[in-house]
């Protein structure tokens, strides 16, 4: 009988699709292994590996790639890529595979959640009925309509274009800053992202994380949007000035933010939790049976077809 594939868990996938690479590969589960052990299982298996797999908190690091001299594939079960040192792989010719489209529909809901739980302050007015307050102060008070407002989105990719048709669907009307305009979208292109925001009632970045769009969106950004702006971000926490964001809810020089990640997850700053202009999502914008099952499927998916010699589904 031939050995079976060794391949190195950094961090666990699905239940069934966990079960379905036990099946067929010898699994290290460096996930589950402490920090010792960790060593030791380097140690034993390292020569051997052939394939990682990984996801967004996992990521995959070229002191990792060094150890692993036989490896041949990453496979992540996430969009993003600013955790794996991708360029580090292929150059050494090693494959790494992602999961995208099979998210964007949930991340896209994600992003239309929170902004009509923001905007229509979802949950100070849910807090109005199970605090008493509705019984003995009369009606909540008025909040913002949502249709007719303008949604400016950063980065018109996968993801950007769900929520632009999202918000089309809830009458809104959408344009969008990048870094060049798409010649087959109908919204109105700005390259100037201050002047977007100027122009908004709504920011929603849509782009990746990592050095190159750190803090794209600026406190001069932020500002932009105005005391009547609202900024939903379920992209990541890096590409905004998170101290300049909290500052500005804080002060009311923002009406109110939804997000679903911050810049030093899982901790978020102390001052957003006390904000009452905030809906806050431990980001899980992906989290969904369904999607989480579909992009662990794609992971399982590209090792085979890696293994049988195939052309890979997802690779980045
Ligand atoms: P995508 O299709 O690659 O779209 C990314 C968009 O960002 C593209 O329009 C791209 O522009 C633009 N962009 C990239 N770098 C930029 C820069 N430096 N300046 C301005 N625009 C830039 O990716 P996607 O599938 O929509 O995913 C977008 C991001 O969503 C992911 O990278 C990830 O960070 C985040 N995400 C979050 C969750 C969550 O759970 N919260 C889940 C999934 C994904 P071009 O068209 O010019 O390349």
């Amino acid at each position: 009988m031939n050995e079976k594939i060794d391949v190195l868990v950094l961090r666990e996938n699905q239940p069934e699709q966990m079960a379905l690479l036990s099946e067929r590969y010898q699994l290290h589960r460096y996930d589950l292994a402490g920090p010792v052990e960790q060593v030791q299982m380097l140690e034993k298996v390292a020569l051997k590996v052939r394939a990682v797999v990984t996801t967004h908190g996992g990521g995959f690091t070229t002191d990792m790639l060094e150890q692993l001299p036989g490896l041949e594939i990453v496979a992540s079960s996430s969009v993003g890529l600013e955790t794996l040192c991708v360029e580090a792989c292929h150059a050494r010719n090693v494959a790494v595979t992602n999961t995208p489209d099979v998210l964007t529909d949930d991340v896209a809901d994600m992003a239309l959640m929170l902004l009509l739980a923001t905007v229509r302050r979802l949950q100070p007015a849910s807090r109005w009925i199970t605090s008493g307050q509705w019984r003995t102060s009369d009606m909540f008070p008025l909040n913002t309509s949502v249709s007719g407002k303008k949604v400016g989105i950063v980065g018109l990719g996968r993801i950007g274009k769900a929520i632009a048709q999202r918000a089309e669907a809830f009458g809104m009307q959408v344009s969008y800053y990048g870094r060049s305009p798409k010649a087959e979208s109908p919204y109105a292109y700005y390259n100037d992202l201050v002047a977007l925001a100027e122009e908004v009632d709504i920011l929603i970045p849509a782009i990746p994380g990592g050095v190159q769009t750190e803090q794209l969106i600026s406190k001069a950004v932020l500002k932009a949007l105005g005391s009547k702006g609202y900024f939903i971000n379920i992209s990541r926490g890096s590409v905004v000035d998170e101290q300049a964001l909290v500052a500005l809810l804080a002060a009311g020089e923002l009406a109110g933010a939804g997000l679903d990640v911050f810049v030093n997850e899982p901790c978020v700053p102390s001052a957003l939790l006390a904000l009452d202009n905030v809906v806050l999502q431990p980001h899980c914008a992906s989290g969904t049976v369904e999607t989480r099952g579909e992009m662990a499927q794609l992971v399982v998916d590209n090792l085979a077809a890696h293994f049988a010699g195939n052309k890979l589904l997802t690779p980045v």
